[in-house]
């Protein structure tokens, strides 16, 4: 398997999907666990197109923890990374579903969030020799809840900013995981600091910033190489390299939005990893490239599931080429 060219730190898990629309968690028969979490995503979503990722994060020794390294393997992650809890369960996340197909999080079961696998990963066991090779470490914001896990990702901070790894985070506001979520604004803030690249959504640019335009974000930031608001339908504003600009999105039947910004983001991981970060400040590479990224994020929405659905490249070119030309 080919050293990754980027690592994906964070949570790997089941979301448990209501089978039926428009039910309080107390009146849901049966669910469905699919699998995800949004680092496990991008992992997946790399492979797929062609760029080689590595997760790190860690699950239970249990059923539902050997699955999920299984799928990993499957895609072609690299799994080395992985750690196992010999008591601690892998995660699991219970969703309803509005009879329009929204999501809602409604917890996680009978368990307290601090009681998971992935709340426990040790610093003490990433391996340095994955920093050596890679490019790009991704992050999300939720594994910061954990005292443990925030300690494991100090060192990969640390690792990448000695390698010259660039850091790339999505910051994924999910209150749920948080026992103080007052606690998460400070910690978050302080991790922004450290980063290359960052990914918002529309509401999370708003309640860090009080803004979505991502030139002032940037501006903010002081040291970031790019910022990008996605917002679903809308499309996705971008401040890469100083070149500002807004791609819309593309007009697909959706029909299951899950994992959308995490292919998004592999897209444009990828385009990073194929063309060189100093391509974005080129005005028009940069427009290309968040296109493609979105393209990949409209195919993913076209099918049901986070992973299953995720296209190859060649899906992305096919899809790509199909497009009106704009005059
Ligand atoms: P997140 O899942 O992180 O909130 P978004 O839902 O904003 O991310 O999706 C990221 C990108 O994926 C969008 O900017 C857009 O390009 C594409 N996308 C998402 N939803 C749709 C959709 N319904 N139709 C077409 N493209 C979409």
């Amino acid at each position: 398997m080919p050293l990754p060219r980027v690592l994906c730190l964070g949570e790997v898990l089941f979301d448990c999907l209501a089978d039926q629309l428009g039910r309080s968690l107390d009146q849901v028969d049966s669910w469905t666990p699919y699998p995800g979490g949004a680092p496990a995503n991008v992992a997946c979503a790399l492979v797929k197109l062609g760029t080689p990722a590595g997760f790190i994060g860690r699950v239970g020794e249990d059923q539902p923890g050997n699955d999920l390294v299984q799928l990993l393997q499957d895609v072609g992650v690299e799994v080395s990374g992985v750690q196992r809890h010999p008591t601690a369960p892998t995660r699991q996340v219970y969703v309803l579903r509005s009879e329009t197909g929204d999501r809602e999080f409604a917890g996680f079961g009978d368990r307290d969030t601090t009681e998971f696998a992935d709340a426990y990963l040790q610093a003490a066991q990433i391996s340095e020799k994955l920093f050596e090779s890679a490019e790009f470490l991704v992050l999300g914001t939720l594994e910061m809840a954990y005292p443990e896990t925030k300690g494991a990702i100090a060192k990969a901070l640390q690792l990448a900013e000695q390698y010259d790894v660039k850091i790339l985070l999505d910051v994924n506001w999910r209150p749920m995981f948080w026992s103080d979520p007052e606690a998460a604004m400070p910690i978050i803030q302080d991790l922004l600091k450290r980063v290359d690249f960052v990914k918002f959504s529309e509401e999370e640019a708003q309640w860090l910033f009080d803004t979505t335009d991502a030139g002032a974000i940037t501006y903010r930031l002081g040291s970031v190489e790019g910022v990008l608001v996605t917002g679903g339908e809308k499309g996705c504003s971008y401040c890469l390299s100083e070149n500002e600009g807004h791609v819309p999105a593309f007009n697909v039947h959706a029909t299951d939005t899950t994992g959308a910004g995490d292919a998004f983001l592999a897209g444009f991981l990828h385009q990073l990893c194929q063309q060189g970060i100093k391509s974005l400040s080129e005005p028009q590479t940069a427009q290309e490239i968040v296109t493609y990224a979105s393209a990949v994020g409209a195919l993913t929405t076209m099918k049901p599931g986070a992973i299953a659905s995720q296209p190859t490249a060649a899906e992305v070119e096919a899809f790509l080429q199909q497009q009106p030309k704009a005059e």
